[in-house]
């Protein structure tokens, strides 16, 4: 399971429970904050999930100090009452320590979620958190209690908190303004080691073939990484910039659900992704210009018209 590497327990739910595969309908760009309307374990919310026909799930549950992990996040969990939001949300359902009408959650709870909330924005690119845009609750896509007046008044503590995990530069500037680099090729030795101060530093990594890429960090993290790819040979790009394919663009995410079938009809591939305002409908995002251009011929000869974003 895609996911945070410090759950206590994995607990995988019943496959139609959940959509599998994410990335043929979108990306993840918000947390959703759910409370369980119960005092449950991870295990019992868990054994919830497994059960065939419940048409319910969640990525993450918190109890206490453990985290029980149920569905990948490359997969869509079935939390917010919303398709949509659940198309873009990794979720996490907190036990409570009391009924209503106030079900509060324990401090112990409250912890774990922080450290939780703050990986899967870290892994996710979702920093800096913002209540009610990257950092969401169940009441803002359907009239339900969830998440609970003790949790909701919690929430813009718990952005906070798990604001300040995140390697932010002191300027306190957003994510687009982080420094993303390209380092490699890589050989194995070279990638551990760059892994490594990546952990240290809490800066995001990920490798392919021996390719890394690191960040979004701080302009000083990305001296440090760079001072250490030079000591070891490697050649360095900042991330460039991207060009999309875009076939579409929608306020709604059924239109753009819509859209997206008649596309893959035609044989077109192609891919949701919520952006400011709406949602897109691309067909692929490209380093080099050209072969984006080639790209939006290729589809002009199917009769698809395309424009060239630059993001
Ligand atoms: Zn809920």
């Amino acid at each position: 399971m895609k996911g945070c590497s410090f759950i206590t327990k994995e607990v995988p739910a019943y496959v139609g429970n959940y959509t599998k595969n994410r990335a043929r309908y979108g990306k993840i760009s918000e947390i959703t904050v759910h409370h369980a309307a119960g005092i449950v374990s991870v295990d019992a919310l868990g054994q919830l999930w497994q059960k065939k026909g419940r048409a319910g799930s969640s990525h993450y549950g918190v109890s206490g100090a453990q985290i029980g992990q149920y569905v990948s996040e490359d997969d869509i969990a079935w939390t917010n009452s919303n398709w949509t939001a659940n198309c873009r949300a990794v979720t996490i359902e907190v036990s409570n320590s009391s009924g209503a009408p106030n079900w509060e959650v324990s401090d112990i709870s409250l912890q774990t979620l922080v450290k939780l909330v703050a990986d899967i924005a870290r892994r996710n690119g979702l920093f800096p958190l913002v209540v009610g845009k990257t950092l969401t609750y169940h009441s803002m896509y359907t009239a339900t209690a969830c998440p609970g007046p003790y949790l909701k008044s919690k929430l813009q503590w718990l952005c906070d908190e798990a604001n300040k995990l995140a390697d932010m530069p002191e300027d306190g500037t957003s994510s687009d303004k982080l420094t993303t680099l390209r380092i490699g090729p890589a050989s194995a030795g070279d990638v551990l080691t760059l892994k490594r101060m990546a952990e240290d530093l809490s800066v995001p990594f990920a490798e392919a073939d021996g390719l890394m890429t690191i960040g979004g960090m701080s302009a000083g993290d990305a001296v440090t990484f760079t001072k250490k790819a030079d000591e070891l040979g490697l050649p360095v790009q900042t991330a460039a910039r991207m060009y999309i394919v875009q076939a579409g663009f929608f306020e709604e995410g059924n239109n753009a659900a819509t859209f997206f079938a008649e596309l893959h009809k035609k044989g077109v591939e192609c891919s949701i992704v919520p952006t400011d305002g709406g949602f897109r409908v691309q067909c692929g995002a490209f380093t080099k210009k050209e072969n984006a251009q080639a790209m939006v011929q290729q589809l002009a000869a199917k009769g698809v018209k395309t424009v060239l974003k630059e993001v």
